[in-house]
């Protein structure tokens, strides 16, 4: 099992879904955790009180990642608290689905700015600090709406698949310096996220999943710490699906 211990992580839109099962699981292997939300302060403190219970070191740290501002001033506080970044985790993300001919440009603009501003406005601070440590890793978390497009996901999917080249481009440039950028493409997760979806919606997308199950988000976060740690060292660039199958 890959060990964290005396190794740091900032994981975006950490305290529900996808983000909170990657950090609790970082957390759990030894690193000191930064626990980023926009809104959810009450369940962003629960995620940080659970780290520590069990001995471990979290900090919780409010911003909305569309806004580069507040994105610099997270940074900033994050290096009050900790000296070095090694992981960065950029999972915030949202949903605006509806049709193509009937999406507001504010449904598409808000995705694409989360999404996938939010990701670059991130990664740009991180890869600064683990140019001078000359190591790092970062995640970032794509869809399989990203590779693959999805009906209702216009703004989405170009913010997934925005990410996906993003990902590659980072990689060439950061390789050199000891850094791995690589993406995940989950596919349908159990989440606040997929909740919302109807029953009829949900019946449709398991038929079309090899595995015939939903996944659960400790499944995503197991390639994002695998991706995080030393058993990864000469991966960089990739983008590794989790999702059942779906894509094959
Ligand atoms: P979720 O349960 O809806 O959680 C979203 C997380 O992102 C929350 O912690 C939320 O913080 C945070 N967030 C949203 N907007 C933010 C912003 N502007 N600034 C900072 N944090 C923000 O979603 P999820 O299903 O875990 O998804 C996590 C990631 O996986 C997303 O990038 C999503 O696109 C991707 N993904 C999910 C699935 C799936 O099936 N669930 C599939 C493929 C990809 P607050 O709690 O404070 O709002």
């Amino acid at each position: 099992m890959n060990s964290f211990i005396g190794k740091t992580a900032l994981v975006t839109g950490a305290s529900r879904g996808i983000g909170r099962a990657i950090a609790l699981r970082l957390a759990a292997q030894g690193a000191a955790l930064a626990i980023n939300y926009n809104g959810s302060k009450d369940r962003a403190e629960a995620v940080a009180e659970e780290i520590r219970a069990t001995g471990g070191r979290a900090v919780v740290l409010q911003a909305d990642v569309a806004d580069p501002a507040a994105v610099q001033a997270m940074f900033a506080r994050f290096f009050e608290c900790y000296q070095r970044l090694d992981i960065l985790v950029n999972n915030a993300g949202i949903t605006r689905d509806a049709l193509l001919i009937g999406m507001k440009q504010e449904e598409f603009q808000a995705v694409i700015d989360t999404n996938l501003a939010g990701s670059y406005y991130c990664m740009q601070l991180a890869a600064k600090k683990m140019i001078h440590q000359r190591s790092g890793r970062i995640i970032n978390i794509s869809s399989y709406s990203g590779v693959h497009g999805n009906a209702g996901q216009v703004n989405y999917a170009a913010s997934k698949a925005g990410v996906i080249g993003m990902t590659k481009a980072a990689a060439r440039e950061l390789g050199g310096r000891g850094i791995t950028v690589n993406a995940i493409a989950p596919g349908f997760i159990e989440t606040d996220m997929t909740a919302a979806l109807s029953e009829k919606s949900k019946q449709a997308i398991l038929s079309g999943i090899p595995m015939k199950r939903i996944g659960a988000a400790e499944e995503v976060a197991a390639a994002a710490v695998f991706l995080a740690g030393d058993d990864a060292a000469y991966i960089t660039g990739q983008v590794i699906a989790v999702d059942g199958g779906l894509s094959i």
